[in-house]
């Protein structure tokens, strides 16, 4: 561990050099920001010596957990033979192939092309580019529209913030992108209109169908969305709303695009979220847990009738990165996914953790004062901070991060979004190291209640 003087030095070069994303820097450099030492399976520690349980798996992304040596060893190996080429002028290289015919395996229905990139953004960015694309090339170039909802997050490029659904990223770097329209996001706790979950799922799918008659059928190119909602507070939608928002793209003819940047991988116990919610995308964007974030890399897996439409004109897709397909993170990708398949780590999250996660969760909780609700399934969760649990009333106030503050003082890494804590641990969590997890959880909710109950007005 570095002594205190160099902690101090780091500390200071940060604030005078680093800016961080997603951050008040002002509010950060007052505070001291923390510095990350190192990690091993579900743990974290800081450099003042803090063992802290990685609640969030990094950014929802190190699903098998840190100091994993076969993806060390991946990324060694194919440094050593290649460590850079691209695949732009007509060329390839193994691992990239390889990557590729392992997505087109793990993907449902017939998303039997990828194409590569670096992050969730340009995934999306790519994903709405070939849509639009697509259109044109089926003789319909009117058909541009895209249809998001509100509160979702599709990454922050000027196409992810504008597509996503974040008012607050929004506002500061219009103007956005044209043609995208949001609808409402399927929140039920969060919208106490006294019907059911099923009805509620039915009724919000149902206002894609008003937006789609709204703006005309022939406009809209596609749909896209998060199965569970991450960034937005994992909100996890009713059984009822994927097979109707399935319906209502078919019969207009709109294409549904499943941003499966979070629930890919094996997070609610499928390889992908689609799967868990029975709806099959024509395109799906993946990053994050594609290569448990040891290195950055994402994909877009297309299906046929997109890809078929794209190489049967002909002419090039101009479009690309110089790291699509790096060979070193296709390497770890593969590796990542040969794990999981190899090591039955999904069905695990379906039939065995996942649940435990989630009974823990409820029996412990669950009745906790300042929980109103939790909702997730498989290693996603989320849980809604109330004032009164009987009438759903939230706080006014950013209890979200007062409690996301105590989880740390716990010793968990929990986020806030809003007056919601998710959850998303890395999916190789023990039940042990779930227990302890939801005990440190607890102890936040306690002291944060404590606080809480003396604030006036709140
Ligand atoms: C994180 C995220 C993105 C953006 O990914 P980056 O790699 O941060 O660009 C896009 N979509 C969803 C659903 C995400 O959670």
């Amino acid at each position: 561990m570095p002594n205190a003087e160099a902690q101090l030095a780091m500390r200071d070069a940060d604030a005078r050099h680093h800016l961080h994303p997603f951050t008040d820097t002002q509010a950060l450099n007052s505070k001291g920001v923390r510095t990350i030492s190192h990690a091993q399976g579900i743990y974290v520690w800081d450099s003042e010596g803090n063992q802290l349980i990685d609640g969030m798996a990094g950014l929802w992304c190190v699903n098998l957990g840190y100091g994993r040596k076969e993806l060390i060893d991946a990324a060694h190996q194919q440094m050593q033979v290649l460590p850079y080429y691209n695949t732009f002028f007509q060329s390839t290289h193994a691992p990239v192939t390889a990557l590729a015919q392992a997505i087109a395996e793990i993907t449902p229905g017939d998303l039997n092309r990828v194409f590569f990139a670096n992050s969730g953004s340009e995934a999306i960015d790519t994903v709405i580019r070939m849509v639009r694309h697509y259109w044109t090339l089926k003789g319909k170039p009117y058909r541009k529209l895209l249809i998001a909802r509100e509160n979702a997050y599709h990454g922050s490029t000027l196409a992810g913030a504008s597509l996503g659904g974040m008012a607050h990223m929004q506002s500061q770097c219009g103007p956005l992108l044209p043609g995208i329209h949001h609808i409402r996001q399927p929140y039920w706790y969060g919208d106490p209109n006294g019907i059911s979950e099923d009805e509620f799922g039915l009724q919000r799918a149902r206002e894609l169908e008003e937006k789609i008659l709204e703006v005309g059928p022939d406009n809209v190119a596609a749909f896209i969305g998060e199965p569970i909602q991450g960034a937005g507070g994992v909100i996890v939608p009713p059984r009822t709303y994927w097979p109707e928002i399935q319906r209502i793209c078919r019969k207009y003819d709109v294409l549904l695009m499943a941003d499966e940047v979070i629930c890919g991988f094996g997070r609610t116990g499928q390889w992908f979220g689609s799967q868990t919610y029975g709806f099959q995308p024509d395109i799906m964007s993946m990053a994050k847990g594609l290569s448990s974030g040891y290195l950055p890399i994402s994909a877009v897996a297309v299906g046929d009738r997109i890809a078929d439409t794209l190489i049967a004109a002909g002419g090039e897709f101009t479009h690309g990165f110089t790291y699509s397909g790096h060979p070193v993170a296709a390497a770890v990708a593969l590796e990542n996914i040969r794990i999981l398949r190899d090591e039955r780590i999904i069905d695990a999250v379906a039939k065995d953790i996942g649940p435990y996660f989630q009974n823990r969760l409820r029996e412990v909780l669950g009745e906790h004062p300042l929980c109103g609700h939790i909702e997730g399934i498989g290693l996603i969760a989320g849980l809604a901070l109330v004032k009164d649990r009987q009438s759903r009333i939230f706080f006014d106030k950013d209890i979200g991060t007062l409690c996301r503050d105590e989880c740390t003082a716990s010793g968990l890494v929990a986020r806030a979004c809003g007056n919601r804590i998710v959850l998303s641990p890395p999916l190789v969590i023990s039940r042990a190291e779930v227990d302890e997890l939801v005990n440190r959880l607890r102890e936040a909710l306690d002291r944060t209640y404590a606080r809480v109950a003396g604030m006036t007005g709140a």
